[in-house]
């Protein structure tokens, strides 16, 4: 009597290899993304989504502008929703490009939301800038040490009507300025010929050995604002919103 051999036994095996392999592939690709866009670690872009779509949330995700927290050097210079927040990795940005400041929502249109230096320093603005201005301080918290902060999107939809304040002409080089002077209002000139929701993005910049300051888009060379500001903005700490002065507590 003869047996039948079943050449098949070898099969099933490498069908439950290979869907194990696919499912393994699957997840470590969602986890790759969620990585990346930063799902999990930040939750900015639904609360700006909320902000913006629902004027009725505006009043109770805003942070009051213009002041001091207590023993923080800078005061708010916009105000609104503090929205995405220093080193987020949230959508425009990502885990590999990170949010260099923060971004402060105003409520309200186009040239309508104030924006004032955060502290006393000598303002620039290159001849080719059209809503962006720069201040060079003294460092109130490591002395001896030049940082600047930039202000951005101070300009119209399509960038043809700046919204930076008379007062600071392109090619105005080292004016210098109080605390709180009005620098200019907020737009939603994203540069370039996008556009952003109206805000304005605030960061500190280092600087270079020659007094320059450095490439602003790149996370190294800047500085998180928080011991600055007095209230904990970088999304290493996971802030809850609306951001309040640290030192509430
Ligand atoms: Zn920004």
């Amino acid at each position: 009597m003869k047996m039948t051999t079943h050449k098949q036994r070898g099969c099933w095996p490498w069908i439950f290899v290979l869907v194990a392999l696919a499912g393994l592939g699957l997840a470590a690709g969602m986890l790759a993304y969620n990585w990346y866009f930063g799902v999990g670690e930040s939750d900015s872009n639904n609360v700006i989504y909320r902000y913006l779509i629902n004027p009725a949330e505006r009043p109770g995700l805003t942070t009051e502008g213009y002041v001091a927290c207590p023993d923080a050097p800078f005061i708010l210079p916009s105000q609104g929703l503090i929205g995405l927040l220093y080193a987020d990795p949230a959508r425009p940005y990502n885990a590999t490009r990170r949010h260099t400041g923060i971004d402060i929502f105003g409520d309200g249109p186009n040239n309508t939301v104030a924006n004032v230096a955060a502290y006393d320093g000598w303002l620039t603005r290159l001849p080719d800038w059209r809503s962006t201005v720069i201040i060079r301080h003294e460092d109130p918290l490591q002395p001896g040490r030049t940082i600047w902060t930039y202000y951005t999107h101070m300009a119209s939809t399509d960038g043809s009507v700046s919204y930076i304040d008379a007062a600071f002409p392109a090619g105005t080089t080292n004016r210098f300025v109080e605390q709180g002077t009005l620098l200019g209002h907020q737009g939603d000139y994203g540069g370039d010929g996008y556009s952003v929701a109206m805000h304005l993005h605030f960061s500190i910049v280092k600087g270079d050995r020659n007094g320059e300051f450095l490439n602003e888009a790149i996370l190294e060379n800047t500085i998180d604002p928080t011991p600055y500001l007095g209230m904990e903005v970088n999304i290493a700490a996971d802030p809850k919103f609306p951001i309040r002065c640290a030192s509430a507590s």
